[in-house]
């Protein structure tokens, strides 16, 4: 994975073989899909919810299907989110529940919402339709008691995003936060945002839900926005989204009386900012308002070691085929490769715990 051109041809090929409907799947699953994925099903994945429990860290089950395009395949990922979230009702293990917006709606339509164009009456019936499978998921997060985490995608659609979760926000974040929305803090707009959607929340007595991560587009974004003439949304510099990712947790902690916070990262010091944080503010570390998590086969260092000394922690533990996860392993194996990246930083930290390990046997 930390090899650019193993990554780029192997990224090739995955996209060859889906597109061509090769039967590759048994070597995927052998190799990136069992490093990223729980499973191919809910039960599959029980294995690794067992496992990562006797370490007392919590899992959080994503049905990780994307790309779908027909209401049929709409109304199906909408009843497997919705058996996520009663298994999760039963099970101590797993705090939330998660889903993707393009899960369950076609992106053009997202899209066109987000442009503000007129729909057709088809159009808004099928808006429609979303908006009822989202109700219908929070809905029984809220009877259940699961908060459901709702992720962020491209920009070009988030403003649509953002206002169905704010609806549902009303709707079910009255006593507790049941709905979480997604900021993604490597665009610079996200700080106003969240600071705003904060106070609003507090002028209308609602409890807010937020996870907070990077954000995983940002190749995407840039390059769209420059073939499309419009200001790039991505914050200039790596150092110019930490700075927003911290104050996002300096936010969210000074709120906390309203705010229940999950920190999506696997950066060392941003996990440690929130640390201190909640030692200054003298919160539990056990406080259910807030949570670590990463990503399933990445950091476990951060994991493990936040969860050993007491801190409430989870991996987003991906399941579905094999084929219809492939989007979200292609963007992981982007992430991982690249030289400021996760796995650098994890190969490094493995090196030099080996060589402190070997210098102690001499
Ligand atoms: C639990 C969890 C849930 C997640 N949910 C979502 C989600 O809903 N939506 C989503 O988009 N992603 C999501 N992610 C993915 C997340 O966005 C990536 O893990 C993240 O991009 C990696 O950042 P990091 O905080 O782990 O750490 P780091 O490795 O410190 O940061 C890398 C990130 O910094 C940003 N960055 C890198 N270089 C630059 C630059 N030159 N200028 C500006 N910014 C830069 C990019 O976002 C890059 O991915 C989730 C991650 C986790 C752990």
């Amino acid at each position: 994975m930390n090899n650019r051109a193993v990554v780029l041809v192997g990224k090739y090929f995955l996209n060859f073989s889906m597109f061509l409907h090769l039967p590759v799947s048994f070597m995927i699953k052998s190799t990136i899909f069992k490093q990223f994925c729980g499973g191919e099903t809910m039960t599959e994945s029980e294995k690794k919810i067992v496992e990562l429990s006797k370490y007392n860290v919590k899992t959080i089950l994503d049905y990780s299907v994307e790309g779908k395009e027909s209401e049929k395949e709409f109304d199906k990922s909408c009843a497997f989110i919705l058996k996520t979230v009663e298994n999760a009702s039963t099970h101590k293990d797993i705090p939330y529940a998660v889903f993707k917006m393009t899960g369950m709606a076609r992106f053009a339509l997202l899209q066109k919402v987000n442009e503000g164009k007129t729909l057709s009456v088809e159009e808004q019936n099928e808006y429609d339709r979303i908006v009822d499978r989202v109700n219908s998921i929070c809905k029984k997060g809220f009877e259940l008691d699961v908060p459901i985490l709702i992720d962020a995608e491209e920009s070009w659609i988030q403003n649509t995003i953002d206002a169905i979760v704010e609806l549902m926000i009303e709707r079910f974040n009255k006593q507790k936060a049941i709905v979480f929305n997604t900021v993604q803090l490597y665009r610079h707009d996200r700080v106003a945002y969240l600071r705003t959607a904060i106070s609003e929340a507090r002028e209308n007595g609602l409890k807010y839900g937020i996870k907070l991560v990077r954000g995983a587009y940002m190749e995407k974004e840039r390059e769209r926005a420059e073939k499309m003439g419009y200001a790039d949304p991505i914050n200039k510099t790596k150092e110019d989204t930490d700075r927003d990712f911290n104050e996002s947790i300096r936010i969210c902690i000074e709120n906390i009386d309203i705010v229940s916070v999950c920190c999506g990262t696997h950066n060392e010091k941003s996990s440690h900012y929130l640390v201190e944080l909640m030692e200054e503010h003298r919160l539990s570390k056990t406080d259910p308002r807030i949570f670590f998590a990463q990503l399933l086969g990445m950091s476990d260092h951060i994991s493990f070691n936040l969860s050993h000394a007491g801190y409430n922690v989870a991996k987003y533990v991906p399941f579905g085929p094999v084929y219809d996860v492939t989007p979200y392993l292609i963007r992981r194996t982007e992430e991982n490769t690249s030289i400021a990246g996760q796995s650098s930083r994890e190969l490094s930290l493995i090196r030099k715990e080996l060589n402190r390990r070997k210098a102690l046997k001499k």
